[in-house]
């Protein structure tokens, strides 16, 4: 199994075509997946309405370039994806393919725009907890599947990648739904596997140029990381991806699932790594989410009394701009507003992190509720932050 890197050091639209062109070549071209005529489905990330420097979106310039390699292989590109998040009952992708630059991008590549809430749906078997999954009918009928995710943390699954991008599959309001149907994480990593496996791209390119760290997928903060990486297998492109994040692959559940079922390859000594040395990839201080140590401790623990110190999603007020769509789209109606700020109610939530993905304004903080957690979460932030200083000397 192969996964190839090229390194790119900005959004200079010539420069990301080179290291796309370089990151397929080291995998056998374009023309390895795509044949002249067929209709080749881009499903980017358009999780919800940021601009492209905010590196919660797949960024236009990748779009664009995977859009022209498409065309030069003969293939006929299109553009598409579902929004996470319900405003005023309807899923904001129109709004967040404008926002993030995703329509002008298709609109320049001359390729069609594709909005999946509006485009129909089909029924799949599947094997996990939710045993028939609804998916977008035009990425089931596209001839060939490209998934384009953005490299980002994850605060409920650890990281965001090849398999957890093809989520957006899922139109509209049943996105919530299935979070409301699997609450528990490793049950959600399921669907997810589920999911990637319904619709089965051909290739993952996922764009590394600027990242996401720490309260991703839209909380963190952008983080410089100039890669480009591609691969037929996404399960293998996300174990690359854990490695250089500095997290054991099997420790993201969607790989372990995945590779588990043979529906990829997660194990990194069966990976072949093209354009670059491993080693010389990994970071050490990318910074995870805060609920990581829980999703790595054994199951009895986390139910037990620890479970008790995960930290929680509590609203910053003075961030808050009472626009309740995290009211609308927290999938357990575990949220209401209390004069103009949403309060939570805990005994309902299923940590989901729905509210903390889809804030504009990253209102939506993990804090620890509990008094032998916060006392904790000072212990931990300290160890960080004398961990940190000694990377940098
Ligand atoms: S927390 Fe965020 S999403 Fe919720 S009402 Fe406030 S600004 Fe809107
Ligand atoms: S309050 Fe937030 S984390 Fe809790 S269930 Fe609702 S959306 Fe999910």
């Amino acid at each position: 199994m192969q996964v190839s890197v090229s390194r790119c050091a900005d959004y200079n639209q010539d420069m990301v075509d080179q290291a796309v062109h370089a990151a397929m070549t080291h995998i056998g071209g374009m023309e390895r997946f795509v044949r002249p005529g067929q209709k080749v489905l881009l499903k980017v990330n358009a999780l919800t309405m940021k601009l492209p420097e905010e590196a919660v979106t797949t960024h236009p310039a990748v779009i664009m370039a995977v859009a022209a390699e498409v065309k030069k292989a003969g293939g006929i590109p299109l553009v598409g994806d579902s929004s996470g998040g319900m405003a005023a009952g309807q899923a904001p992708t129109k709004k967040t393919f404008e926002v993030a630059g995703i329509a002008g991008a298709a609109e320049v590549a001359g390729a069609e725009l594709v909005n999946f809430d509006m485009a129909g749906a089909a029924a799949v078997p599947a094997e996990g907890p939710i045993p028939i999954l609804h998916l977008a009918r035009p990425v089931l009928e596209a001839d060939v599947v490209i998934s384009l995710p953005k490299l980002k943390t994850h605060s409920v699954t650890i990281l965001t990648g090849a398999v957890k991008n093809m989520f957006g599959c899922v139109p509209g309001h049943r996105k919530a739904e299935y979070h409301r149907m699997a609450p528990r994480v490793k049950d959600f990593a399921r669907v997810l596997v589920d999911v990637y496996e319904a619709t089965r791209p051909a290739l993952t390119i996922m764009d590394g140029i600027v990242g996401m760290e720490g309260s991703g997928p839209s909380a963190g903060n952008p983080r410089e990381l100039g890669l480009i990486l591609a691969a037929p297998d996404g399960v293998a492109l996300d174990a690359v991806v854990a490695h250089i994040a500095g997290i054991a692959p099997f420790k993201v559940h969607t790989t372990r699932i995945a590779h588990q079922r043979g529906v990829g390859m997660g194990d990194l000594s069966k990976i072949e790594v093209l354009g670059e040395r491993l080693e010389n990839l990994k970071l050490r201080d990318f910074d995870l989410p805060s609920n990581l140590m829980f999703e790595v401790m054994p199951g009895f623990l986390v139910s037990g009394v620890l479970g008790m110190l995960r930290a929680r999603p509590v609203i910053a007020e003075d961030a808050c701009a009472g626009c309740r769509f995290c009211v609308d789209s927290c999938p357990v109606k575990a949220m209401e507003m209390s004069e103009k700020i949403p309060v939570i109610d805990y005994n309902r939530c299923i940590s989901c992190l729905c509210c903390q993905e889809l804030c504009p304004r990253k209102a939506v903080q993990m804090k620890q509720i509990h008094p032998l957690g916060r006392v904790l979460a000072g212990i931990v932030s300290h160890s960080k932050e004398k961990k940190r200083r000694r990377y940098l000397k």
